[in-house]
């Protein structure tokens, strides 16, 4: 898609055809993921940087597909979003990820989750009340779960969006801005909503030490995030240099491969115990 973007006339050749259907064919086949058990969950921890403290986990989704393997999320959410699966697929995240938090609660870790959740989810009035089922059933503090919405995903449907989002906060759930500095956000909006936290973008942190410029970003950031009372997540830190970076800056929390790539569970769980990156 990005050879095509830089022509500037459409181009069909019979790559793009073999492309095209070749991504019909993976809409199809996702109904059947969500019920045949092919989707699985990896987790990445968020680590606070004061005391290097393991605070809550991301949950990110995969899809073992029967034929062409794993597959990240980013080559099938867009056809989960365009083909009607991405309510059932955000279920069965939001189930696994809860009960897995439950899990570690269970063993007293104390972890939140966080979960990925689409624009077209936050224009749908029953996705507040099946969250809340889900809590009360696994038996999960509502405090622990967040959820991660783009900005350009609130834009869409301002008004419809807030409504859904205020009755997620009220019932107690963190609500997250992911990929923050990426978007259209003005601040008055950011602080109509009831936003608990903003993850920067790891396109910022990634390189902080090579580009002043998103070190500037990043300290900006940081600054109209404390002073709006929001906690921030730096995502993207690669390794030690960012993270010193960051502590510097006084950013509260860190996730990024320096401490662990999303792993599936056990590996995460092996990883909790040692702690190899400390
Ligand atoms: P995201 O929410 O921004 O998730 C972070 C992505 O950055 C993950 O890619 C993760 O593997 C990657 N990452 C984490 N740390 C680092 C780092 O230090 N350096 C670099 N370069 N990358 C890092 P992943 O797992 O491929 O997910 C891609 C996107 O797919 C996610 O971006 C999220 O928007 C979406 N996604 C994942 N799971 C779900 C889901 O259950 N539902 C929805 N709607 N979207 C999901
Ligand atoms: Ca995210
Ligand atoms: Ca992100
Ligand atoms: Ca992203």
């Amino acid at each position: 898609a990005a050879k095509r973007d830089k022509v500037p006339f459409t181009v069909y050749t019979h790559e793009d055809d073999v492309e095209r259907r070749q991504q019909l064919r993976l809409a199809q086949d996702l109904p059947d993921a969500v019920i045949n058990n092919q989707l699985l969950l990896n987790y990445q921890p968020i680590v606070r940087i004061s005391d290097q403290q393991v605070i809550g986990v991301e949950a990110l989704v995969r899809w073992m597909h029967p034929k062409q393997g794993l597959i990240f999320p980013d080559s099938f959410i867009p056809l989960a979003e365009g083909s009607g699966s991405i309510e059932a697929l955000t279920e069965w995240v939001l189930e696994e990820g809860i009960r897995q938090g439950s899990r570690w609660l269970a063993d007293g870790n104390r972890l939140s989750v966080s979960v990925n959740i689409s624009a077209l989810i936050l224009h749908n009035p029953s996705f507040p009340d099946m969250v809340a089922r889900k809590l009360e059933n696994i038996g999960f503090p509502a405090e622990l779960l967040k959820l991660e919405i783009t900005e350009s995903a609130i834009i869409s449907d301002v008004s419809r969006a807030t409504e859904i989002v205020n009755r997620l906060h009220e019932m107690g759930v963190c609500l997250s801005i992911d990929d923050f500095g990426t978007g259209y956000t003005s601040l008055a909006y950011l602080r109509k909503l009831p936003v608990d936290e903003i993850k920067i973008d790891k396109s910022f942190v990634m390189n902080m030490m090579h580009a002043a410029d998103d070190e500037v970003i990043v300290r900006t950031l940081l600054d109209l995030a404390k002073s709006l009372g929001l906690s921030v997540v730096a995502e993207g830190v690669e390794d030690a240099l960012i993270w010193r970076i960051l502590e510097a800056l006084d950013c509260d929390v860190a996730q990024g491969y320096f401490m662990s790539r999303p792993v599936d569970i056990d590996t995460f769980n092996a990883w909790l115990k040692v702690q190899p990156w400390k």
